[in-house]
C-alpha cells in the first residue's frame, strides 16, 4: 500500500465525500466524483454558480473520504488548486467519464472548472481485515503529520494499557518496556486515559 494506491481507491470508489469549510468556519460535506488520477495528483470538478466552488477558491483546503465494499477507507486532506487549461482539462475529464456528458450536455460542460490536488496527507485505513491495519502517506512537499499515541520513557511497565487495548496491539518494547503497534491501532486513546503515570502522549506532542 502506498500514497498512489490510495488514490487509486478514491478513483475506485469515484463518488465519495468532499469537504470544505464556509465563510463563518462552518463544514460543508458533498458527494463528488474523482475525476481522473495520474502519479500524486487527483483531479475532480466543480461548478463556478456552486457554493463548493466558492469555498474553494477562498483558500483552497479540502478533505476527501472514500470507503470501498472491502472496508478500506480513505482519507485525503490538503490543498487543491484550480487548474488552468480550463478547457483541455474538462474535455479530458468528459472523455474519461462520459456520463458526465448526460449532466452537462454540449458546451454547458464549461461551465464546470477543474482542480487538483497534489499536496497534502493521506490516511489509509482498513477496517476489514483483523488486525485493522493502518497507514499515513503525504503527497508531495507535505511533511507527515503523525496521528495517535506513543509510550514515552516514563512507562513503568506495569502492562496495564497492554491488556486493556481492545486491538491488542501494544507489545513488549526495546527502548521502553511497551510499545504501540501503529499500523494496528485505533487511535481511541483508551491507553492514554487509563495509564497510572501519564507515560502514554500524542504523538508528534513529544519533546
Ligand atoms: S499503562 Fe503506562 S506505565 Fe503501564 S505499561 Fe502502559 S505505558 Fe507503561
Ligand atoms: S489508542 Fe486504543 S487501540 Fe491504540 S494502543 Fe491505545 S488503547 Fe490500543
Amino acid at each position: 500500500m502506498n500514497a498512489q494506491d490510495c488514490l487509486q481507491i478514491l478513483r475506485d470508489v469515484k463518488d465519495v465525500t468532499f469537504a470544505t469549510a464556509d465563510e463563518k468556519g462552518r463544514p460543508k460535506a458533498r458527494i463528488i466524483d474523482v475525476m481522473l488520477v495520474e502519479p500524486g495528483r487527483l483531479y475532480f470538478c466543480t461548478a463556478r454558480g456552486k457554493d463548493f466552488y466558492q469555498e474553494l477558491m477562498a483558500n483552497g483546503y479540502v478533505a476527501v473520504t472514500g470507503m470501498n465494499r472491502e472496508f478500506q477507507m480513505v482519507r485525503l486532506e490538503g490543498k487543491s488548486v484550480k487548474l488552468p487549461e480550463q478547457k483541455k482539462w474538462i474535455d479530458q475529464i468528459f472523455e474519461e467519464n462520459p456520463v458526465m456528458n448526460d449532466v452537462y450536455p454540449g458546451d454547458s460542460r464549461y461551465i464546470l472548472e477543474p482542480f487538483c490536488i497534489d499536496n497534502g496527507q493521506i490516511e489509509f485505513f482498513d477496517l476489514g481485515k483483523s488486525p485493522i491495519e493502518r497507514y499515513s502517506f503525504s503527497l508531495a512537499k507535505e511533511p507527515l503529520r503523525e496521528k495517535g499515541f506513543l509510550i514515552t520513557d516514563a512507562c513503568i511497565g506495569c502492562g496495564k494499557c497492554g491488556r486493556n487495548c481492545p486491538r491488542k496491539c501494544i507489545v513488549p518494547g526495546e527502548k521502553t518496556a511497551y510499545v504501540i503497534r501503529q499500523e494496528h491501532c485505533l487511535h481511541c486513546g483508551l491507553c492514554a486515559e487509563n495509564c497510572p503515570v501519564q507515560a502514554i502522549i500524542r504523538r508528534g506532542e513529544q519533546k
